[in-house]
């Protein structure tokens, strides 16, 4: 058994834990990262977000390929297997694992592959994958491990027909019929991805409406869109009970309703990866959801250990990850790099994408905000049109009096991309925040961009 000291010690090597490890080795420290998993990137690039990303991509391909006229002339539509997409997903985390190892290799950061404990506040036990058990002492710790799929004691996950979003990536059928249970962003998107590979699927949602966080508007149409590609959604449900059998599951739900499909996955909730770190050495402790409390410094009740991604609770995104993890090592190294992390742009990918940043019209409503509104419909931009997209909308809301942005919501083609227009002019300071940068600053033609614009004058057209 073999000690090494280190100035930081990061255990995950996810969007958090990298970005902690390379902003600390910028700042001059020695640093090493620990991962239970063989392969540097976190649950986001084997399980969660890379995986998800491309199996929609490759979907949303074999969709244009089935529904647009042109490829007509070269054959009839094809179906494609969930194994199919999954192979073009697989190839994209092999290209993500070498890059991501590339730059932990050029910043001379050390990785050790094993599970990671506390035995005192700088001490660190790493159970290595060979057996062999290696001691790291640091002054610094960042405690970046994640999450994974929130179990319920109730449910039994070993059973064949029994998937979670990271036991989904191992199927290897298409079911024709799919349960999945959580209609949170990853239910809705997987809702997507299997609805677009021609599978029946019932989407059990426990709320009254897809994803209420959203404007009601862009809930809405989601609804519209998944409905309108065979998507079953039943809201106000919760489980009685999961009845594996050998020929499919039966879901017994409380309102009395039984369904039957031939597989189910169970997208209802996330655990922060905190039960193997031995918290309890060091005198810290994590809430019932596994999640570890910080300040805004990324401090944790240990004054040198810190913690950032989603082992800290919300957004739980890999987007927040990164900058999460950039200001915990910030915070500790002083080098200027910290930043509390606390708006973020909602960014979801179903079909159709899903993108916002700021307040919705109901939150304008309640707030008595006097609001107004920009629309642009994707159907008739040259852009969507020449892409063959044409569902869609940019919704700007404003406020009548100053002009200045308050929200940006959009569905559609490169929703997530065009959203980050809005959030730049959102973002800056007093009157610089203004409808107007979108009527008096030249965009390329033709663009998604665009929707700015015819937007930016819907919205100035209803003012009097
Ligand atoms: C299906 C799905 C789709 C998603 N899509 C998106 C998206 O489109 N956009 C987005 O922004 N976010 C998305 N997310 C969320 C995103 O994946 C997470 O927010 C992100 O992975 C969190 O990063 P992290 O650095 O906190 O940790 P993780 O990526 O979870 O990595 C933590 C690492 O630590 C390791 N670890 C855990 N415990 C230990 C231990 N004791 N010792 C050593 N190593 C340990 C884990 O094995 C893992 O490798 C998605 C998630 C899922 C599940």
């Amino acid at each position: 058994m073999a000690v090494y000291n280190y100035d930081v010690v990061v255990l995950g090597s996810g969007p958090a834990g990298e970005v902690a490890a390379l902003n600390a080795v910028k700042a001059g420290r020695k640093v090493a990262v620990v991962d239970d998993r063989p392969l540097l990137g976190g649950n986001c690039t084997h399980l969660g977000t890379i995986p998800s990303k491309a199996l929609r991509h490759a979907v949303r391909q074999i969709m244009q390929y089935n529904t647009n006229p042109l490829f007509r002339q070269i054959g009839e539509p094809r179906t494609f297997s969930f194994p199919d997409v999954l192979k073009s997903a697989e190839r994209v985390i092999e290209k993500q694992v070498s890059s991501r190892t590339g730059y932990f290799a050029r910043n001379r950061v050390d990785t050790f592959f094993g599970t990671a404990s506390f035995s005192d506040e700088h001490t660190i036990q790493v159970i290595c994958r060979n057996g062999m058990q290696e001691t790291l002492v640091a002054q610094n710790i960042i405690i970046a491990t994640g999450s994974r799929p929130y179990h319920p004691a109730d449910i039994d996950f070993t059973h064949p027909r029994v998937y979670d979003s990271d036991t989904i990536l191992t199927i290897n059928h298409t079911p024709r019929r799919l349960i999945i249970y959580g209609a949170g962003v990853i239910g809705c998107e997987y809702a997507s991805i299997f609805s677009g590979l021609g599978v029946l699927v019932d989407l059990i949602n426990n709320r009254d409406q897809l994803l209420s966080f959203l404007d009601d508007e862009i809930s809405d149409a989601l609804s519209y869109h998944l409905r309108n590609s065979n998507v079953l959604i039943r809201h106000n449900e919760e489980y009685e009970r999961i009845e594996g059998l050998d020929d499919g599951v039966i879901l017994h739900l409380k309102s009395g309703k039984k369904i039957k499909a031939d597989a189910l996955l169970w997208c209802n909730g996330r655990t922060g990866n905190t039960d193997r770190l031995g918290l309890e050495t060091i005198g810290l402790k994590a809430n019932a959801r596994g999640q570890i409390e910080v300040d805004e410094h990324y401090r944790t009740g240990v004054s040198n250990i810190y913690a950032a991604g989603d082992v800290i609770g919300w957004p739980s995104l890999a987007s927040a990850a990164y900058d999460q993890g950039r200001s915990a090592a910030g915070s500790m190294v002083e080098n200027g790099s910290w930043r509390f992390v606390d708006d973020v742009p909602t960014g979801i990918y179903t079909i159709p994408e899903i993108s916002s940043i700021g307040k919705t019209e109901a939150e304008l409503t309640q707030a008595r905000v006097p609001y107004e509104v920009g629309k642009a419909f994707f159907k008739g931009m040259a852009r969507a049109q020449i892409a063959v997209e044409p569902v869609g909308m940019l919704k700007i809301l404003f406020h009548r009096e100053t002009l200045q942005l308050l929200g940006v919501h959009c569905f559609g083609y490169q929703a997530s991309e065009i959203v980050h227009i809005g959030q730049a002019i959102m973002n800056q300071k007093g009157e610089a925040n203004t409808l107007k940068y979108f009527i008096n600053t030249t965009f390329n033609f033709p663009t998604m961009a665009e929707a700015y614009r015819v937007a930016a004058f819907d919205g100035l057209n209803r003012l009097f």
